[in-house]
């Protein structure tokens, strides 16, 4: 026994000493919780001599944590900890890394990301010759009548910015349909194929919502197709088969193992949420989802949630999500005032509120459904409509805790921001599109506008509840670039080295927050995850470097070692 346990030690010993990255010491420490009379049933995992930040205003910091079954039995020192092994018990020396809750992302489209990364990407290419040759290459590759969509092209990327025409693409897909969209997926390019299939002509009018951009002499289509004018092409593109929508979610599944993701907030279509539910029953999810299908067809969601409930801690129904605008990157988010690059418009309001009025009547019903609205709002007018009509339904359906949500956020007047926090109302918002479109904001909407976009400083300085994610397929799906674009704000061309904006900028430890705790309490899961502590879920991130300590600049740099969710492994370095 003393022989045995001797050797136990060891190998710990020898594993701290020879290695700088953190190591897993699984099955040897059994001898060591012989040493402890213990009633507690023993630990599944433990996670040891970790830096661990655990999210709780009571107990900040910890060296160890314990899980059974998918929730945490414990979190504290490394002896406490360790009394809590027996033989089976798998041990992870974190050798001082910086462990998380895991993060929560508040606004994805989880499985259109899958496809996109088992798509052509675009979203790199520097001219448009090379969207070109990307396109071509993508195509070579494809059978005769396969679509080719996704791509998540940047005209702002290229000199002059200018919006290609489907002539750039036409000569070498011929025979393949091309519906491409912007990084925004608020418009999209199409080629020949795509518009024939579509029926998509010089006689088409725009829809409502929408528009169909179109050459100034020939009055031709010229492929690119802006917000409501997608359905358009959308409804000729043919529905995945289950393979195929199973294929682009093992791969969203896999990526968010990858970037430290263990819950979304996604917005899902009726055709994903049966996907999600094929993965939950047959135990294949390995991130938690909190579904939130069309508020259009809110009816539908109450009605299942009455007959099933709600779900369970991998797969959750009860909220909606809407749109009110466009976006900022495709001049469609709607403004009080003109855009000063397109004076000619001050953008659209969008399908879910024409006529005006109809997005009120719907968040008012589903309201009442006892179902949580979040409304997509960027410019500074529909973010003011918005919380007109969050403001007005609190008064008539009565006092609840609703939890409205407003998705993105993006530009808001500076007397609508103390608003949110007085309504009660949520911002929901994705900080690398602050980094992203910093790039070229200025143009489209000048000096003033911008001093409140992504206002992330002034939110929380007036009490909102603020949570971040990533909005990925639109941006990166990782929660690290999102906590350095909102600590740094530097923009991507490099041009904003002390941050674009700067007075919005925030710490290490709000924006963790913004993806942890805050965002628990976005989807009313406050009481199982966001932090860790004992009974929560054991869902729990290991960072390559401690994030709250280096130099805001290098935050990016830092990969996950180990992503866990439920007390399992889905990533190990
Ligand atoms: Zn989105």
């Amino acid at each position: 026994m003393i022989v045995r346990r001797l050797l136990c030690l060891a190998l710990i010993f020898i594993g701290f000493e020879n290695s700088k990255q953190p190591d897993i010491i699984a099955f040897v420490s059994g001898m060591i919780a012989d040493d402890f009379s213990h009633t507690t049933p023993a630990a599944d995992l433990v996670l040891i001599n970790g830096r661990v930040w655990t999210g709780n205003k009571a107990q900040p910091w910890a060296e160890a944590v314990a899980s059974r079954g998918e929730r945490i039995l414990a979190v504290g020192s490394n002896d406490d900890v360790k009394k809590l092994t027996d033989s089976k018990t798998r041990i992870i020396d974190l050798r001082g890394k910086l462990a998380l809750p895991g993060f929560i992302d508040d606004h994805t489209h989880f499985i259109e990301g899958g496809f996109h990364l088992l798509s052509v990407d675009l979203r790199d290419a520097a001219t448009p010759e090379e969207f070109a040759r990307r396109i071509k290459d993508h195509a070579a590759k494809l059978p005769s009548g396969r679509w080719i969509t996704g791509g998540d092209w940047d005209h702002e990327r290229w000199p002059g910015g200018q919006l290609l025409a489907k002539e750039l693409i036409d000569p070498f897909t011929p025979n393949n349909p091309v519906a491409v969209n912007r990084l925004d997926g608020h418009m999209c390019l199409a080629n020949s194929a795509a518009l024939r299939a579509a029926g998509i002509t010089r006689e088409t009018k725009d829809p409502p919502g929408g528009t169909i951009v179109r050459d100034p002499k020939t009055a031709e289509p010229t492929g690119i197709l802006k917000d409501g004018a997608q359905a358009l092409i959308d409804r000729a593109i043919p529905e995945p088969t289950e393979g195929e929508v199973d294929e682009a979610l093992k791969a969203s599944l896999a990526e968010a193992a990858r970037v430290g993701v263990t819950s979304i907030q996604d917005i899902t279509p009726w055709h994903d949420y049966q996907a999600y539910k094929r993965f939950r029953d047959s135990g294949r999810l390995t991130v938690r989802v909190y579904a939130r299908t069309p508020m259009s067809q809110w009816k539908r969601q109450a009605d299942l949630v009455a007959g099933q409930g709600r779900g369970d801690d991998w797969l959750k129904l009860g909220g909606l999500k809407a749109f009110m605008d466009g976006s900022l990157g495709s001049t469609t988010a709607l403004f009080f005032e003109p855009f000063n690059d397109a004076p000619s418009t001050s953008g659209l309001m969008v399908a879910d509120n024409i006529p005006e009025g109809k997005l009120k009547q719907n968040i008012k019903d589903a309201d009442k459904a006892g179902l949580q609205c979040s409304v997509h709002a960027i410019g500074d007018r529909a973010n003011n409509i918005l919380l007109n009509y969050f403001e007005e339904v609190a008064k008539e359906n009565g006092p609840r805790d609703r939890r409205f949500r407003i998705e993105h956020a993006q530009h808001l007047l500076a007397s609508d921001i103390p608003r949110f926090a007085r309504l009660g109302v949520i911002a929901s918002m994705q900080p690398y599109h602050a980094i992203d479109d910093g790039r070229w904001a200025e143009k489209r909407i000048g000096q003033t506008r911008i001093k409140t976009t992504y206002a992330f400083r002034s939110l929380l300085d007036t009490g909102a509840i603020l949570v971040f994610g990533s909005d990925w397929y639109v941006a990166p799906l990782s929660p690290i670039l999102g906590i350095h674009a909102a600590v740094t704000r530097e923009t991507l061309d490099g041009k904003n080295p002390r941050g674009w904006v700067p007075e919005q900028k925030i710490t290490v430890e709000e924006a963790v927050r913004a993806y942890t705790s805050s965002g628990a309490y976005a989807e009313f899961a406050e009481k199982d995850k966001g932090t860790l502590e004992v009974g929560k879920l054991a869902d729990v991130v290991v960072l390559s470097q401690d994030i709250f300590r280096t130099n805001p600049d290098d935050i990016q740099k830092t990969t996950v070692l180990f992503t866990i969710v439920g007390g399992h492994l889905v990533k190990e370095k």
